[in-house]
This record gives C-alpha cells, sequence and structure tokens, in this order.
C-alpha cells in the first residue's frame, strides 16, 4: 500500500468513525426521552398533591368554579404531552396527567 492509499484508508475510516458517533448521539439522547415520557406513572386523582390541586382524570367532572369550558391539561403551559393520553405536567414531576385532566393549577399556553 503506498503512502497516498495509506492516507485515504486513515480518511475513510476517521469519517466513518465521526459518522457512528454522531448517529449513537442522537440514538442516545432522543430514544430514551421518548420512552421515559411513555412509562411515567400516571397522576391518581387519590394522589395527596392531586387532590389538594383538585386534580381530576377528565376536566369534564370537575366542580371547581375555577375550571372554564375548554380548560383541560393539553392546553396548560405546565403540560408537555401530546392531544391525547397522557404526558408530563411540570406541577407533578416524574409523573404523567391525562390530557383531558385539569387541576387549579391550570394556566392556559400563550
Ligand atoms: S398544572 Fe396544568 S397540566 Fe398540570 S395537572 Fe394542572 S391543569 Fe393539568
Amino acid at each position: 500500500m503506498s503512502e497516498h492509499e495509506e492516507i485515504e484508508s486513515r480518511r475513510r475510516f476517521l469519517k466513518l468513525a465521526a459518522g457512528t458517533a454522531v448517529v449513537a448521539a442522537v440514538i442516545g439522547s432522543g430514544l430514551p426521552r421518548t420512552a421515559r415520557a411513555q412509562d411515567l406513572p400516571h397522576v391518581a386523582e387519590t394522589d395527596p398533591t392531586a387532590k389538594a390541586l383538585g386534580y381530576v382524570e377528565d376536566a369534564a367532572t370537575t366542580k371547581d368554579a375555577k375550571h372554564q369550558v375548554g380548560d383541560a391539561c393539553s392546553s396548560c403551559q405546565f403540560y408537555s404531552g401530546g392531544a391525547s393520553g397522557y404526558g408530563p405536567c411540570q406541577i407533578f414531576p416524574g409523573k404523567a396527567v391525562n390530557a383531558k385532566g385539569w387541576c387549579v393549577s391550570y394556566s392556559r399556553k400563550s
């Protein structure tokens, strides 16, 4: 192998190694985050914090006077999940709330 071929071979190896590192970093940072959000335990209405905040799984069932028609976790600034199902809420760290839920800490996303 000539010196030129050896240098080209090293360049190809370094490019491949760099590309592999980028792919590993993307997979390492993206997939576990998604998996974690889906795996969060759901907030129960019987949870002491949930009770104190009047959290309900279905906003339509609350009798709290602060609730306005249409308000639900999915439109709250503390919610970071999808429009349906469950997602993380900053008020309940490490747990997920129902997108259709509601509590007295509700604050509409701006
Ligand atoms: S703070 Fe917002 S997202 Fe969290 S439970 Fe209350 S209404 Fe739902």
